[in-house]
């Protein structure tokens, strides 16, 4: 048996292709064949390689407009015989090139790690039970199955579709969803016509199936055209295409510099050459050379941080856009709750009666006016009602209990239990026939059983879901009287007023053996209500007080009752005694204009179906803001790729969901999203600190060459020198910005405006005045030194070193954007001293070694010189550290 050799699963009836995989529908593989069959064919991944050959990805780094101003000045300098500084140049682009590849290379493997980290699991049929295992887990012949929401695991020939649609928009480049069925296909068909089979990777949006899986990893389909794919997530953010966008303009100014300084030069008659190398200098020096490592470690550590923070981004340019989110979508239930259901009162027969204990230990009792209840006539059947229309299951693992399925479904067998109901005898004794599953839009479950020999359907759901079906209820003697509808909504609504979730509990007999829609419009009977605790999370009462201090507006947005959504909203903070909540229902009434309006307004928005959020996140943007919108139903994928920034859960999401989000939590927690954004604006003021400390540098660096050309003076720093120096301090020094921890105020101002400069006037004006005290300051030293008759090489040093000096003291004003740098703490970031410490060393050796004096015309200089740069570094720290506290004073 080989998984991949037959290609023509799809011609063949099902039955075949489980004698030829040796395996059965009804039991699935046994565990141990499972496990020999993965250690033959290896685990159901696909290692994706890299779309780029590490070649191609080494040259492009090369692609760079100001990398050729460098190799062009590296030929201009070896064409002169300058070898050293020849050497140095192209030593200094490979290096560069080499830490550009090995940098983005880690980058983007972390980024696939971090995608492949949110496991996928599937439901497969083991030794003849269903359980939940990760898809790596797979092997040929498992019997997978698949409903709306999932990602196809494996290549699978279907057996079982019941309505299924999945869209292969992954393989075939086809969008729409297409249908499948479980019959055998005419042999030639193509891959997008085979509709017995789906392939991995595949999304399914509707329906139900049962797949035999025929191939894993490699073998399939996906993993045949895995190497054509570029698999790997794009290093392109908004922040690095408006670096590249400098870099173009950079390069015309210092092409155009360069000419000016030599056309100055030669028309004074100074020699060609010299006036060539002043050119070289000025490129190499004017250079940001560190500049694009920069960005791409420091968005790389940004997204190491959240990930740690349990956000874990699918697409770099969220990291960006996290900083400047004004708005946040989020679900409530599980989101902004819990998720955490315990039913507290039911109403039978007209009376109410209170259910104690906390969480899902069945301990506690039902009690009517204080006094426990006797379960019997109506309360039982709407207790029965909760046991058999329910997927959920309860068990007690080390003494806690546990649940499996949906927490609201569990709350109701804890709520049985603790009337002394036995679920898994009511379950035997009346099975289920038929269903029709729970769905958001839908808001209700049905199940068709037999009771005493007759088909009823029990139904549970939105209590706007069930009333207009009913026409009757059960009264307190147990026999259907004429239902009073607003006596039933009235109390409903006094349940959901105190943050309950309300479900209503009908029935109907119904004839046949099958369940459809139909058959439950109308004529049931109405048994009762349940209602049940969600208590809000802590966490997120925190965050949306973070939010707001941080400008960031939340708006819930839930499929539940208006009533409990608003009560819920209040306990978080989220509205006011007075706030409305408006429903799906008015929602859909209103024209675009009015709903721009209405959501600027409004922060709670209840019984809302799926696809009206896209609607929502539109009229969001179509107000300026930027949304970052929560999802995890397959229906919330088209709300979740609209929004700025699409958050999926990772825990209780779909894979659609996921697959469609820019970032996915794995705890399901607002709190997380808060802190994404936090994090997001810290990453920002990281790249802002490093661009703006490493600015300076290269200006000041380009004005001392072109200052000494055209003052026809030699010049004070030498090319290599220059390199030296950019790529010294680049490495040691600007690094450590990317390792700053978030500045305390981030969360205290508001969100970024979308499409700002990265650089406003003040911090213009900052790079302007610092690169113009770092050429006074090398320039002044430089002619004091050779006016005391110091050698040229001793004067350089001076030069040089005073650079460095004035980097460091400015290292400290970076640290912080606004405040002093003592407002990060002192040591809160160790790369910073050490860094530094050793900036200070490979001084000392650069102006003490002999070895390095002969490569960089370098020469020891005295304690008297020293004293000269350190006070001119002092002093540059010292004026910046004025300018900033200006700035401030004037609301910056
Ligand atoms: P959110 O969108 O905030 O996560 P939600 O979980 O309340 O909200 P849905 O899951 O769409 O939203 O549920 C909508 C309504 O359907 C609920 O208010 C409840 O009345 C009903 N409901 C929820 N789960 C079930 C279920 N398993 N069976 C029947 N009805 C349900």
């Amino acid at each position: 048996m080989t998984a991949s050799a037959p290609s023509d699963w799809h011609a063949r009836p099902h039955d075949e292709a489980f004698t030829e995989l040796a395996s059965s529908a009804d039991t699935g593989l046994a565990e141990g064949d499972a496990a020999e069959r993965l250690a033959r064919h290896g685990p159901n991944r696909i290692d994706a390689k890299a779309g780029r050959g590490p070649l191609l990805r080494l040259a492009l780094q090369f692609h760079q407009p100001l990398i050729y101003i460098l190799i062009v000045s590296g030929a201009i300098a070896a064409f002169l015989g300058e070898w050293a500084d020849a050497g140095v140049i192209f030593g200094v682009v490979v290096v560069n090139a080499l830490i550009g590849f090995i940098q983005e290379g880690r980058a983007e493997n972390a980024l696939a790690a971090l995608a492949r980290s949110v496991a996928s699991d599937v439901t497969v049929l083991r030794d003849a039970t269903r359980r939940r295992i990760d898809a790596v887990e797979l092997v040929p012949g498992d019997v997978v199955w698949l409903a709306a929401g999932d990602k196809v695991p494996a290549d699978l020939r279907l057996f079982d579709a019941r309505a299924l649609q999945v869209t292969e928009a992954s393989l075939t480049g086809e969008s729409t969803a297409v249908a499948k069925h479980a019959n055998p296909i005419a042999a030639d068909s193509v891959l997008a016509d085979r509709a017995n089979m789906a392939y991995a990777g595949t999304l399914v949006v509707a329906g139900q199936a049962g797949g035999l899986v025929v191939a894993t990893g490699r073998a399939t389909e996906t993993g045949r055209i895995a190497d054509l794919l570029d698999a790997t997530e794009t290093l392109v953010t908004p922040l690095t295409r408006a670096m590249e966008r400098f870099s173009n303009f950079l390069l015309v100014v210092i092409l155009g510099l360069a000419a000016l300084g030599f056309a100055v030069g030669s028309l004074r008659g100074e020699p060609l050459l010299d006036m060539l190398m002043a050119a070289v200098a000025l490129a190499v020096g004017a250079i940001p050379e560190g500049l694009p490592a920069a960005i791409t470690v420091t968005l790389a550590i940004g997204v190491a941080r959240m990930a740690k923070r349990r956000a874990i981004i699918r697409r770099l340019p969220a990291v960006e856009t996290l900083g400047s989110t004004t708005v946040i979508c989020s679900d409530k239930t599980g989101t902004l709750t819990e998720n955490q259901m315990t039913v507290r009162a039911l109403v039978a027969g007209g009376q109410h009666f209170a259910v104690d204990g906390d969480g899902y230990a069945p301990e506690g009792a039902v009690t009517l006016d204080g006094q426990p209840a006797a379960v019997a006539g109506p309360l039982r059947d709407l207790l029965v009602i909760g046991v058999l229309c329910n997927d959920a299951g309860l068990a007690q693992k080390d003494c806690a209990w546990t649940i499996t399925g949906d927490p609201t479904e569990a709350a109701l067998l804890v709520a049985a239990r603790k009337a002394g109901l036995d679920e898994q005898q009511l379950r035997a004794d009346s099975p289920r026939v038929d269903e029709i599953a729970f769905d958001s839009a839908r808001q209700y479950m049905a199940s068709l059983h037999r009771l005493d020999g007759q088909p009823v359907a029990l139904v549970k759901g939105a209590l706007e879901a069930i009333l207009p079906r009913c026409s009757s209820q059960l009264g307190p003697d147990g026999e259907p009287v004429a239902i009073d509808m607003d006596a039933v909504d009235a109390q409903a609504r006094a349940l959901a007023s105190d943050g309950l979730r309300v479900l209503a509990f009908a029935r109907a007999e119904v004839a046949g053996e099958r369940l459809d829609e139909s058959a439950l419009a109308s004529g049931l009977c109405l048994v009762g209500l349940q209602a049940m605790l969600d208590p809000p999370r802590q966490a997120a009462l925190r965050a949306i007080q973070a939010c707001a201090a941080a400008g960031v507006a939340v708006k819930m947005i839930t499929g539940d009752h208006a009533e409990t959504a608003l009560a819920i909203a209040r306990k978080l903070g989220l509205a006011g005694p007075t706030s409305r909540a408006v429903t799906g229902r008015e929602l859909a009434a209103m024209d675009d204009a009015a709903l721009q309006v209405t959501v600027g307004e409004v922060s709670v928005f209840a019984r809302v179906e799926p696809e009206q959020k896209l609607r929502l996140v539109q009229a969001l943007q179509a107000r300026g803001e930027v949304v970052a919108m929560t999802g995890d139903g397959v229906n919330d994928a088209p709300a979740l790729k609209a929004a700025d920034i699409g958050v999926a859960m990772g825990a209780g999401g779909t894979e659609v969901a996921k697959d469609a989000a820019a970032m996915v939590l794995t705890d399901d927690n607002f709190a997380t999203i808060e802190a994404a954004i936090e994090e997001g604006r810290g990453v920002y003021d990281n790249l802002v600190k490093f661009i703006i400390w490493t600015l300076p540098t290269n200006f000041g660096e380009g004005l001392v060459i072109l200052f000494a050309v055209l003052a026809g003076v030699t010049l004070p720093i030498t090319p290599l020198q220059i390199l030296w120096i950019n790529m010294t301090t680049a490495v040691l020094l600007g690094m450590a910005l990317a390792f700053e921890p978030i500045q305390r105020d981030v969360m205290g101002r508001p969100p970024r405006a979308p499409g700002a400069a990265i650089l406003d006037a003040v911090l213009i004006r900052r790079i302007v005045l610092v690169g113009v005290l770092l050429l006074v300051a090398s320039f002044g030293l430089f002619l004091r030194w050779r006016g005391l008759g110091a050698s040229l090489e001793e004067a350089r040093t001076v030069a040089v070193n005073v650079f460095v000096a004035g980097e460091i003291a400015y290292l400290f004003n970076c640290r912080n954007l606004r405040g002093p740098f003592w407002c990060c703490g002192w040591w809160s970031n160790p790369w910073f001293w050490g860094g530094i410490g050793a900036m200070v060393a490979l001084q000392a050796l650069f102006t003490y070694l002999p070895a390095m004096n002969r490569v960089f015309a370098s020469a020891p200089i005295g304690p008297m010189a020293w004293l000269e740069i350190g006070a001119a570094a002092l002093a540059t720290a010292l004026v910046v550290g004025m300018e900033k506290r200006l700035g401030r004073g004037r609301g910056v």
